[in-house]
């Protein structure tokens, strides 16, 4: 594989990740041997960094890929996320994670989702278990990843993190309280003393799929990016990224039929009582109930995390 490399710790692995949550139950909800035969395929072809999350319920999806790949896991490093704000959960959500992917270790451990400074502050508990994993080589580093860049501006300069995971793309689709300028600030301040930074929606939830090879070329050679995670679905998909990254040509007909697939978030309006309980997970504003009692999504606030989908009491939120 032609593709520029990212040193983390002591491994050398290509600069482009595999996320796994749009194939995950929030997102597509392709079954774990479906989602698992298309991270073997990427692993075979090359890719050696996952990413998933707690909340994402991809870890059944990331076990079948490693196991069917065959590929040693110590060539690979492993990113995952939790929410959780308490030292004990924070442990049991490392313990779970090394479970369910049966993995001896966690490469890599983020805070996730951190929406302010207030809300870090109320995340120091599982900090200190990261730290105290770490430590105990349960973790091999730890990270953060935040869609606020208020509160990346700040927290970038927090030496306890090695690793932050913030959006970042050629139009700055998604950023809710900063700028683009901000975000690139921000990202400077990681890179100045020496902490990593791996790149969030890169194509903008979805937004940027029709211009998605001149989006992905902007991120990935950019100077302060060190890698990329990008969700995949399909073969097809694994294909094309890998011919961006490795600076070859996109065929025509593929470009075509990926950029044409558009995903929204869906309110099946019958079942929908009108609680708000998505508005308020929603860190972008882009959902809230309208005056007919209806959950009403905003689609240029919309990212398509699909974070809101998992509180919906009455499951009345999909993305497809
Ligand atoms: S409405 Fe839902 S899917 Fe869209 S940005 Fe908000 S939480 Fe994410
Ligand atoms: S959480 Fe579900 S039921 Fe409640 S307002 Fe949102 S979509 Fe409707």
């Amino acid at each position: 594989m032609e593709i520029k490399s990212v040193r983390f710790l002591e491994k050398e692995v290509p600069h482009l990740i595999f996320g796994s949550l749009t194939m995950a139950p929030l997102q597509r909800n392709m079954p774990p041997e479906e989602g698992g035969d298309i991270i073997a395929y990427a692993l075979k072809k090359g890719i050696r960094w996952i990413d998933t999350a707690q909340m994402y319920g991809s870890y059944p999806h990331v076990l079948r890929g490693i196991s069917q790949s065959g590929i040693d896991r110590k060539e690979l490093v492993i990113s995952t996320k939790s929410a959780v704000k308490s030292y004990a959960e924070m442990n049991r959500a490392i313990d779970e994670a090394m479970e369910e992917m049966k993995l001896d270790y966690i490469d890599l451990f983020l805070l996730h989702a951190v929406r302010s400074l207030e809300d870090f502050g109320e995340r120091e508990e599982a900090l200190t278990a990261l730290l105290e994993a770490k430590e105990q080589g349960r973790i091999g580093a730890v990270g953060l990843s935040s869609h606020s860049t208020k509160s990346a501006l700040v927290l970038a300069e927090d030496s306890r993190i090695d690793w932050y995971h913030l959006m970042f793309n050629i139009r700055g689709t998604g950023l809710t309280d900063g700028t683009l300028d901000e975000q690139i600030q921000a990202i400077e301040k990681i890179k100045n003393r020496g902490a990593g930074f791996y790149v969030m929606k890169p194509l903008g939830g979805g937004y940027l799929k029709s211009t998605a090879e001149d989006a992905l070329k902007w991120v990935k050679d950019h100077r302060l990016v060190d890698a990329v995670a990008l969700g995949m679905m399909s073969r097809e998909e694994v294909d094309m990224n890998i011919d961006v990254f490795s600076n070859r040509p996109v065929s025509e007909e593929i470009k075509n039929r990926l950029g044409t697939v558009e995903k929204k978030l869906f309110v099946f309006e019958a079942l929908c009582i009108g609680c708000g309980k998505c508005g308020e997970t929603c860190e972008q504003s882009a959902i809230k109930v309208n005056a007919d009692k209806i959950a009403e999504v905003d689609k240029e606030k919309c990212i398509l995390c699909g974070y809101c989908v998992p509180v919906c009491p009455k499951f009345a939120l999909r993305i497809i």
